[in-house]
């Protein structure tokens, strides 16, 4: 199965106005004549306008960090779908461990945001992943197991292709620690087992996995040579363009 790779980065609360354009024009500009492969930024709401006046006519991809399940109402501090595709966006990250661990965003909430995104057209970039101690105590696949199923609970088959999920170790988010190649590529095997249990083979070998947690340059490339690692899900080495566009240049 061919699966197009897919280069994220989440600029997570970083940036002002003017840093976000800039970098913006830089990743913009060395994702020219990329087509073999999607970009996609993540910047925070206060800029998605502006870095999405940046990118116009490039082919860089836009996506929040976040969505509501509802078009409007009464959300304080949320984003809905539609307001993140009035701005031109086309994905949404949702379950990033941030939300999962500081804003204690649960199952439940994780998965009325995947099927919200979904509903209202966004590719929702759900993200999955183990804590340190769960990896320790032999309960990696376990908690994987339940992260995916309550968090697609109630997609419906023809709406994975609006799915990516993104496998991000808590461990190795932020902390320079990468999982090994084999790791990683152990549990994106996994995770597609599930998917083919959950739905069909066919979607499941049709679903771009992610792989997330201090992604660089100088191991993208073995990551991305494993067959089910369709992708990165970048934080840190996506606010260097340099670094960005070593990444979204692995060979
Ligand atoms: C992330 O925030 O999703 C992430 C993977 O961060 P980092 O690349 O900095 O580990």
């Amino acid at each position: 199965m061919n699966r197009r790779p897919l280069l994220a980065g989440n600029w997570k609360m970083h940036t002002t106005v003017i840093d976000a354009c800039q970098l913006a024009a830089e990743i913009g500009k060395c994702s020219v004549g990329v087509t073999d492969r999607d970009v996609l930024l993540a910047p925070p709401y206060t800029v998605l306008s502006e870095v999405a006046h940046v990118l116009h006519g490039s082919n860089v991809l836009l996506a929040s960090q976040n969505v509501c399940w509802e078009e409007q109402g009464a959300f304080t501090g949320e984003i809905s779908p539609t307001m993140v595709t009035s701005v031109g966006g086309r994905a949404a990250i949702i379950g990033h461990s941030e939300r999962r661990q500081i804003f204690h965003e649960d199952a439940e909430i994780i998965n009325r945001r995947v099927q919200g995104a979904v509903k209202f057209g966004l590719i929702a970039i759900f993200c999955v992943g183990e804590t340190l101690e769960e990896r320790e105590g032999d309960r990696t696949f376990e908690v994987l197991e339940e992260q995916v199923k309550a968090g697609l609970a109630g997609v419906a088959p023809e709406s994975m292709k609006k799915v990516v999920v993104a496998y991000e170790p808590v461990w190795a988010i932020g902390t320079g620690k990468t999982a090994t190649k084999e790791q990683a590529q152990e549990v994106h095997a996994f995770i597609r087992k599930l998917l083919a249990e959950m739905f069909e083979k066919d979607i499941a070998d049709s679903v771009r996995i992610l792989y997330g947690g201090s992604v660089k340059p100088d191991n993208v490339d073995e990551l991305m040579a494993q067959p089910d690692i369709d992708g990165a899900l970048v934080g840190g080495a996506a606010l260097d363009a340099e670094s960005f566009c070593r990444i979204i240049n692995f060979s």
